[in-house]
């Protein structure tokens, strides 16, 4: 170390003082202006943080009157969610009604459900209005959510009944197999057979018509066969299905053949003489369950004879 001396002159008025510093006066002078820096330094940096800090609580009181108000838009959206959910399950009812079927019967409570907001959430403040409030939309929620999807249940099951009806309805005779200048030469039922003169049973109609004349499928089925038989001469039967099937007789020609499909209205053959028949005419057979049945309740659209 070296043991320069410096010498410093103040001066005082009109004196001068001396003072004479070697190297230790020195460090002890920077020691002192170090810590009176790192002091001042210190007290800045506490200063700024609080301002920081203050800052931040600014900040989150404003996110929280935020979140409040959109919890309150919450709250009106979720109770005119309420009202829609309610007008859905008038309409459901009221379809049920009009359709005769049995009213919507699932229990949403058994509907599953997804997480849910628990009050632990607002540590300190479990039983605040805002826990509650926001509790009490996420129970609405959870409702609407499980009213929808029993909604959505209800219409898939009620799309499900109302095609199979449409299919029963297609599958069931509702016109006469003829389009018009026909009349009953025979009903259904018991008769004195025009062969035999003995008391039998008839089990269908005779339509007495033009020999040549159009005859049409009275529902939607399958050709089960189309072929000469003994007294029926040509025939067609047709499968109609939901337990109906149809039986045209004594046909000229016939237009389908086995395993066809067939529309209500398609044409399936004319009128003819064939088989055990005293005159053209159509012998119309309906057979449910494979009983016969009176064709004449299964005509719905008269017009059409
Ligand atoms: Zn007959």
């Amino acid at each position: 170390m070296s043991n320069k001396k410096y010498i410093l002159f103040i001066e005082n008025g009109s004196e001068m003082q001396e003072m004479h510093l070697n190297w230790k006066h020195f460090i002890s002078i920077f020691i002192v202006i170090f810590v009176l820096l790192s002091i001042s330094v210190f007290g800045v940096s506490k200063i700024f943080s609080k301002f920081q800090y203050q800052k931040k609580i600014a900040k989150a009181y404003k996110e929280n009157d935020n979140l409040e108000l959109s919890l309150n838009l919450m709250q009106k959206k979720v109770s005119e969610l309420n009202k829609k959910i309610n007008n859905i399950k008038e309409k459901d009812k009221a379809i049920r009604l009009y359709s005769n079927l049995p009213e919507n019967d699932i229990n949403i409570d058994e509907l599953g459900t997804g997480g849910r907001v628990n009050r632990k959430l607002f540590v300190g403040n479990e039983n605040s209005q805002k826990a509650t409030k926001l509790v009490n939309v996420d129970k609405s929620l959870t409702r609407i959510s499980k009213e929808l999807q029993s909604a959505l249940i209800s219409y898939e099951n009620l799309t499900e009944i109302l095609k199979r009806k449409k299919q029963k309805l297609d599958a069931t005779p509702t016109i006469a197999p003829l389009k018009n200048n026909a009349y009953i030469s025979s009903s259904y039922g018991k008769r004195v057979d025009p062969f035999t003169g003995r008391i039998g049973m008839h089990d269908g109609i005779d339509f007495a018509t033009r020999s040549g004349n159009s005859i049409y499928a009275t529902a939607d089925g399958k050709v089960k066969y189309a072929k000469y038989i003994g007294g029926y001469g040509y025939t067609v039967k047709i499968i109609n299905g939901f337990g109906y099937s149809t039986i045209f007789g004594h046909m000229s020609k016939m237009k389908v053949k086995k395993g066809q499909s067939v529309k209500r209205g398609d044409l399936i053959g004319y009128v003819g003489n064939t088989g055990r028949s005293t005159g053209p005419h159509l012998h119309y057979e309906i057979r449910y369950k494979s009983q016969s049945v009176n064709p004449i309740k299964y005509m719905w659209i008269r017009k059409k004879l």
